[in-house]
């Protein structure tokens, strides 16, 4: 099992679950600690502190899991064998789950001028860039067509503004969204309907239809994809994913911008005894936690079919429900199902306080699952 994220934490727990100690099951992960995406934002705005956030490996204790604190540096699909710094494996069933990397050097400007907070260390270094934000304009600004969540910028501009709010500084301060979708979430207008009126409400502006494709340090201007040029205080970005570099030299992937192809019934890729999980596969639904989970729901039922010689599963249906802070304690969730239909559909729940209690719920079950320890509770 390559990755421990979303994907490889929900397999490995099913696959416990079902066999104990009669499956042998190789976690792999570089990281020694699990943080959920959601958790960045909550570190950047306050509301959390680092050291509550990290859920640590060495806590996995489930009959027939080892878990491998070590980097991929090789996979070959067709022998189904691994190298990783610590050793090589051999797999009878490989399931790569390593994610999308993020690459901030591939948008100019953003490392020396600008701010990132998609990955752990962006989103944490924040939490002492945002107190020293007084005035001028704020840009959360995506820089890739895919990328990872597609409604946290939204979330993102609706929790700055209550940061703001909060330290006297809004009146002080403008904030815009550079987002590369006509709406917030394209598969459900009533949630992009939603989040349009929360940005009106606030004042805060929505570009559509754009990317920003790089920051002129001298001149802290942000330039969009059309050449229009946005000039900004505060840069908050989203960087370019990209296919992990040891998915693309495997084969899986035929390069950084194409997600693994596979099945997308089964999520099996080309090569057979081999499945893509998450934000690695190029399945079609958005690349988020919960499709990653949906689709580790899939492959474990075809795995626990295959060893015990049972009736094939039911094929992977490419759902899952996001949830969406919209600040002041609200949090609005949607349903989107990717697969089923001619196109992704989605249906959306109204911001309350208690979507709030339930998004907090859903964190905690996912740790005490796949952790087997009951996660901190947020000071
Ligand atoms: C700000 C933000 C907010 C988000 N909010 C939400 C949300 O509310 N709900 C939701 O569902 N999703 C959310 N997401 C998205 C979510 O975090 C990802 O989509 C999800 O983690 C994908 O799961 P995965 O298993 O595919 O990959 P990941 O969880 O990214 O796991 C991949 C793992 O592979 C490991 N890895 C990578 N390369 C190697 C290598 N060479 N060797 C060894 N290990 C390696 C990594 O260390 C990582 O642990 C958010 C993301 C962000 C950035």
């Amino acid at each position: 099992m390559l990755g421990a994220g979303f994907g490889g934490l929900e397999l490995t727990t099913i696959l416990s679950d079902a066999f104990g100690d009669a499956i042998d099951i190789a976690l792999i992960d570089k990281s020694d600690t699990f943080v959920f995406g959601f958790s960045k934002l909550d570190v950047m705005f306050g509301r959390r502190m680092p050291d509550n956030v990290h859920h640590s490996y060495r806590d996995i204790v489930k009959p027939g899991v080892r878990f491998l604190q070590s980097t991929v540096r090789s996979i070959d699909p067709l022998a189904r064998r691994v190298v990783t710094d610590d050793g090589t494996f051999e797999a009878d069933v490989l399931v790569v789950a390593l994610g999308a990397d993020l690459d901030p050097a591939a948008t100019p400007g953003l490392m020396e001028a600008g701010n990132e907070f998609y990955s752990v260390a962006g989103a944490f270094a924040l939490r002492d860039v945002l107190p020293r934000f007084e005035r001028g304009a704020a840009i959360i600004g995506v820089t890739g067509k895919t990328f990872k969540c597609p409604p946290a910028p939204s979330e993102t501009a609706l929790l700055l503004h209550d940061y703001l709010v909060s330290r006297g500084r809004r009146e002080a301060t403008e904030i815009s969204v550079v987002m590369p979708f006509g709406t917030p979430i394209p598969p459900s207008p009533e949630t992009s309907q939603a989040i349009l009126a929360a940005f009106a409400e606030r004042g805060i502006r929505f570009v559509k239809d754009s990317l920003v494709k790089a920051l002129d340090a001298g001149r802290k201007v942000a330039v969009l994809s059309d050449g229009t040029e946005m000039p900004y205080e505060l840069f908050l970005g989203v960087p370019v994913h990209r296919v992990p570099q040891v998915v693309v030299e495997s084969g899986l992937a035929a390069d950084a911008y194409g997600w693994v192809p596979v099945n997308k019934k089964t999520l099996e890729t080309n090569f057979p005894g081999v499945y893509a999980v998450g934000d690695v596969n190029g399945v079609g639904t958005a690349k988020a936690g919960v499709f990653a989970e949906g689709a580790a729901r899939v492959v474990a039922a075809a795995i626990i079919a295959e060893l015990r010689r049972g009736p094939s599963p039911e094929a992977y249906k490419g759902d899952g429900t996001c949830y969406i802070e919209f600040g002041n304690g609200q949090v609005g969730k949607v349903h989107v199902d990717f697969l089923s239909g001619p196109k992704p559909a989605g249906t959306f729940h109204g911001a309350s306080e208690a979507l709030f209690a339930e998004k907090t719920h859903f964190g905690a079950s996912r740790v005490e699952r796949w952790f087997g320890v009951p996660s901190a509770t947020p000071e």
